[in-house]
């Protein structure tokens, strides 16, 4: 069962060959005995899961089943969950138990699917590598001395050792595609406004986007058919109509299913900065795609090389505003002795969030202060709208842009810790997409030293279902999506 689709679980359950309760038991049993080595949830309970399993098991039985009902779900611990711890990796919200459900889950929940648990992740989403969590690393099934990427690296380990058939991340400059990348699963970005943000915790408002991480292209379809949709109580929500995300995986006997995509290859992700075995596999991923009927045009994404050190202004400028509520006040950690106010303030917040955290907080509020303003912050949001427009030409000779997800596959852990630049260029391929607010996936495209590597396709805005079709049709032609790492068979 753990290697079954979203769509063969969804059928097994509803023939009967396996209960709701049994499969969220064997999903608890197997979290039981891998995760001391991984890490990769944060809180298990397995009371409330049975019982959410048991009412999906009545549902089935009266034949209202959907395609999620009673299948497990893991949800990265950014999410607000009713009755859930909910720490976002942090120390800060260490003992915070959500009064309400976030959008994501609530949906997840309407549609009768069984909340497994809350993945670990970098504090407040800060990070490429999961390291920055205050519960620890999480470790990369695919080598357990090498990081799992970040910051839904919780999310990815969890899939990656089969710990659920599923998870949900968040990607504010690469963290559902990177960590995807390096656990050899399918992770997308949409566009910006699809998803409800209403109950996730904000890390940078204006970047960040929930999105599926699964085994498969087809997996992720059906999980955003359950995630996307207009919400009132979130400002930057898309009022659309609904779309069916799977609609273009019909099976085809078609030899060249692709034929007519034209396929951009933008010459700044083919120069420097990539390590040569991941570009092997790139470019042999693009050799495959033209095997599929795919033509490919080199195109210019000419700003996209100043994407970083614009994120690394406006997602601290952003964050640093939105951590402000985290005083010691109304919820989260409080220091245990002080003299004041000021103190209270001060001690809960130099011992609630970890050095990463307050990097960011220190860098966006300097960025935002009278007399930089105007040089960093400004610069930063010109720089953001000449992005966007690059991929808005761009889009004009091609339908899709391919390239590598991440420069390199899965680094020790530790290797990049200390030195927070190198870090930061982890994102390379994935930030400029966040900034422009585009929708983008990452699939599995290989293996170097028995590490896998992400190919990334991006889209235009509202292209998800093509994305996903794109995708698709390579994994069935390529399935490397379908190797998984020893040691997790039990
Ligand atoms: N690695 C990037 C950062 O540290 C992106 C994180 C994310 O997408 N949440 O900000």
């Amino acid at each position: 069962m753990i290697e079954h689709s979203l769509q063969a679980i969804a059928r097994a359950l509803d023939n009967r060959e396996i209960s709701s309760v049994e499969l969220t038991q064997h999903y608890l049993d197997r979290i039981a005995r891998h995760n001391p080595r991984l890490n990769a949830y944060l809180s298990v309970d397995a009371a409330s899961s049975l019982a959410q399993a048991s009412a999906a098991d009545a549902q089935l039985a009266k034949g209202e089943g959907g395609p999620l009902t009673g299948i497990p779900i893991a949800h990265k611990d950014i999410f607000c969950a009713k009755g859930w711890l909910t720490t976002c990796g942090s120390r800060m919200l260490s003992n915070f138990v959500s009064p309400y459900d976030a959008a994501v889950i609530s949906r997840f929940k309407a549609a009768g699917a069984v909340m497994l648990g809350k993945t670990n992740m970098d504090e407040f989403a800060m990070g490429s590598s999961n390291e920055t969590s205050f519960y620890g690393p999480v470790n990369n099934p695919w080598d357990t001395s090498r990081v799992p990427g970040g910051s839904s690296g919780g999310s990815a380990a969890a899939v990656a050792a089969r710990l659920t058939p599923a998870a949900t991340g968040t990607d504010t400059g690469g963290s559902i595609r990177q960590p995807a990348a390096l656990c050899n699963l399918t992770g997308l970005k949409p566009t910006y406004g699809v998803v409800s943000r209403y109950g996730m915790i904000a890390f940078a408002s204006s970047l960040d986007q929930a999105g599926p991480l699964g085994r498969s292209a087809a997996d992720c379809a059906t999980l955003l058919n359950v995630m996307a949709g207009f919400d009132e109580r979130d400002s930057t929500s898309l009022d659309r109509t609904p779309e069916d995300y799977s609609r273009e995986l019909a099976v085809t006997t078609n030899a060249k299913p692709l034929a007519g995509l034209r396929i951009g290859l933008p010459e700044q992700f083919f120069g420097e900065g990539c390590s040569p075995e991941v570009m092997q596999l790139v470019e042999s991923a693009i050799t495959e795609y033209r095997k599929l009927g795919a033509e490919t045009v080199t195109i210019s994404l000419p700003s996209m090389t100043l994407s970083v050190a614009a994120y690394y202004v406006i997602a601290p400028a952003e964050a640093s505003s939105n951590l402000a509520r985290f005083d010691g006040v109304r919820y989260g950690y409080r220091a245990p002795e002080y003299q004041d106010l000021n103190e209270l303030y001060c001690r809960s917040r130099a011992q609630g969030f970890g050095a990463e955290v307050k990097r960011r907080i220190l860098i966006g509020t300097y960025v935002l202060s009278h007399g930089y303003y105007d040089a960093y912050y400004l610069q930063a949001q010109r720089i953001r709208r000449l992005i966007a427009n690059d991929f808005t030409s761009a889009f004009q000779q091609c339908d899709v842009i391919v390239g590598p997800t991440s420069p390199s596959t899965a680094f020790k852990l530790g290797e990049k810790a200390s030195d927070p630049v190198q870090m930061y260029l982890s994102d390379i391929y994935t930030i400029a997409v966040n900034l422009a607010g585009l929708p983008g996936i990452s699939i599995p495209c290989g293996f170097a030293g028995g590490l896998p590597a992400g190919l990334q396709l991006i889209g235009d805005y509202f292209t998800e279902a093509r994305l996903l079709n794109v995708a698709h049709r390579y994994q069935q032609a390529n399935p490397w999506h379908l190797q998984r790492p020893t040691g997790f068979d039990d």
